[in-house]
């Protein structure tokens, strides 16, 4: 086990900087995440720690050590591919066995290590098996079982989720997450799967074109993104163009399309900075009556209304913008149809004002 520092590290491809002066501290046992849309840098940061990908600017250091110019082998650490990478032609067994047999590791212990390792990803029993006679899920259990057998510092995953459906992934990300508290390995993981990082991470960090984004705890990430770019990457939101009309260091009044509201901000801002406004749809309120001091609350014309089974989506009109409010199906809501008004409400700090 160790921790991770990445200081100002950079990768040019040609003229292309993949990854844009990235420093981070990734502490002893974190299940840590690398999240952003694809082609931004994820996996070229990844190959850098494992030592695919030449590190020319910056350096890397795993357990105290600068490993920024050792080859992949000799850094001790396991990588775990999206497209499994077992050998088709070795059965399960021999998979597991592969690196330890490469490091020249006696038959005896070989063969204590492969059933521990077996053991620890559930799988005891298919050693026989070959690639073709195991789902998608249990060939992924294999390509874990292959890197842990050789006892890595730290664990790397590039998507090793993308290649299974749905259902399987949702059960896979549970399982991934509690073998690695049990385990407690340095885990870093890289997706473009918020739900993904979300529920997995310790923390989480959301790249933008090469750079670091934000880095926060799943929950920081999802209830106080810092800049625009996050806010509408992580989950939705309403983003409504704005004016500071006021601030008083904690709550900025602004313009949103001439009607004058109360938010709180990511950021200090000044009278007159133009911006947004952020809320998410299941912070919005819905009922036929106004709400109180603490409340922005607008009477609005509904556009849209569906049924989305465990919630209800409202979509309104706001000066010409939409506004959606997402709610509970059990909670009670107006009867209304298409076009009737209703006061659509959300406390001063569910709001957030971001402008850059
Ligand atoms: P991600 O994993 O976030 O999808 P990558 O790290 O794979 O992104 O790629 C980041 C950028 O670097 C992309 O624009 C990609 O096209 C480019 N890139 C990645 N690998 C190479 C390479 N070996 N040669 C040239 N460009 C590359
Ligand atoms: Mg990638």
């Amino acid at each position: 086990m160790a921790n991770v520092r990445i200081e100002q590290l950079s990768k040019f491809y040609g003229t292309l900087l993949a990854v844009d002066d990235i420093s981070l501290d990734i502490k002893e046992g974190e299940f840590f995440s690398f999240l952003a849309p694809s082609g931004y840098g994820k996996s070229t940061t990844l190959r850098m720690i494992a030592g695919f990908e030449e590190t020319e600017i910056g350096d890397i250091e795993v357990g105290g050590e600068n490993v920024s110019a050792l080859p992949p082998e000799a850094r001790d650490i396991g990588f775990v591919f999206q497209n499994y990478a077992i050998f088709p032609h070795m059965n399960v067994y021999d998979n597991i066995a592969f690196g330890l047999r490469l490091r020249k590791v006696d038959e005896a212990e070989i063969d204590k290590r492969v059933r521990a390792a077996l053991e620890q990803v559930g799988m005891t029993g298919y050693e026989n098996r070959f690639q073709r006679e195991m789902s998608g899920g249990q060939q992924q259990r294999v390509a874990l079982a292959r890197v842990l057998v050789t006892e890595p510092r730290i664990l790397l995953l590039d998507e090793p989720l993308s290649a299974l459906d749905k259902n399987l992934r949702e059960e896979m990300k549970f399982w991934i997450k509690n073998l690695q508290v049990s385990l407690g390995i340095t885990t870093i993981y890289v997706t473009h799967d918020q739900g993904e990082a979300l529920t997995m991470s310790d923390r989480i960090a959301v790249m933008h074109a090469g750079k670091i984004s934000q880095v926060g705890s799943p929950r920081e990430i999802y209830e106080q993104p810092q800049n625009r770019f996050v806010t509408e990457f992580i989950g939705e939101s309403n983003v409504l163009p704005c004016t500071v009309q006021e601030f008083d260091g904690r709550t900025a009044t602004v313009d949103v399309g001439g009607v004058t509201l109360r938010s709180s901000v990511a950021h200090d801002v000044t009278k007159g900075e133009a911006g947004v406004m952020a809320l998410r749809p299941e912070g919005v309120f819905v009922d036929t009556q106004e709400t109180g001091e603490d409340w922005n609350s607008l009477k609005l014309p509904i556009k849209s209304i569906t049924f989305q089974g465990a919630m209800v989506r409202f979509e309104f009109d706001l000066g010409g913008q939409s506004m959606v409010a997402e709610v509970p199906n059990h909670v009670h809501t107006p009867k209304a149809v298409v076009s009737d008004e209703l006061f659509v409400s959300w406390k001063v700090e569910a709001g957030r004002v971001l402008t850059d």
